[in-house]
């Protein structure tokens, strides 16, 4: 299959103002994978971005995480770990808290599913405040692996999230100032 430009994949995704309030615009990225070509051109695009830092793991938070980041992982041969909402996971747990517009959240992952030492790739679909990516680079600090970049399909530039991850690489596909 021939790999859309990222102006093509970008013009998939839809502005939607004022969602889920007043004064947010929501990228709604459904789209991207209702189309096969803009599905395959996002996990090619995200899995070249990611190659060169050989993750053996890449982990992504529940739910839009789960879209692309099962298959960028499987184009990278690596694993994927999933990031859930508390109670979520069966085994035993690391979690870690992180705070929200209003309040704070917590995300857990299971403790073996990251080896002391492993080579992790973050990723989102989009990263707004870092606020998410921020607390998935913790889990993997706390379970003991090494955050070896970030990868999303979007980022709102105009947020300054990727500052809330400061040293760690960053990439996105897309990108909105
Ligand atoms: P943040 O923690 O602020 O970087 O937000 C990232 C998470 O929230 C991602 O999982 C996104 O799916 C979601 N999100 C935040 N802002 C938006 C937005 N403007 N449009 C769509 N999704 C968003």
């Amino acid at each position: 299959m021939t790999t859309m430009s990222t102006t093509d994949l970008r013009a998939l995704i839809r502005d939607v103002p004022d969602f889920p309030k007043p004064g947010v615009g929501f990228r709604d990225i459904t789209p991207v994978l209702a189309s096969p070509e803009g599905f395959h051109a996002a996990v090619s695009g995200l899995t070249e971005l990611s190659r060169e830092y050989r993750p053996d793991h890449v982990i992504a938070a529940e739910a839009r995480g789960f879209l692309f980041g099962p298959a960028v992982a499987a184009e990278l041969g690596a694993g994927f770990v999933l990031a859930r909402k508390p109670g979520k996971l069966p085994r035993e747990t690391v979690s870690v808290e992180y705070s929200l517009e209003y309040g704070v959240d917590r995300l857990e992952v299971h403790t073996e599913a990251i080896g002391p030492g492993a080579r992790v790739l973050v990723h989102d679909d989009l990263l707004a405040t870092g606020g998410t990516a921020r607390a998935l680079c913790e889990l993997v600090e706390a379970a003991g692996g090494e955050v070896v970049a970030c990868a999303f399909l979007l980022e709102l530039a105009f947020l300054d999230g990727r500052e809330r991850l400061a040293g760690r690489p960053v990439h996105a596909l897309l990108r909105d100032d």
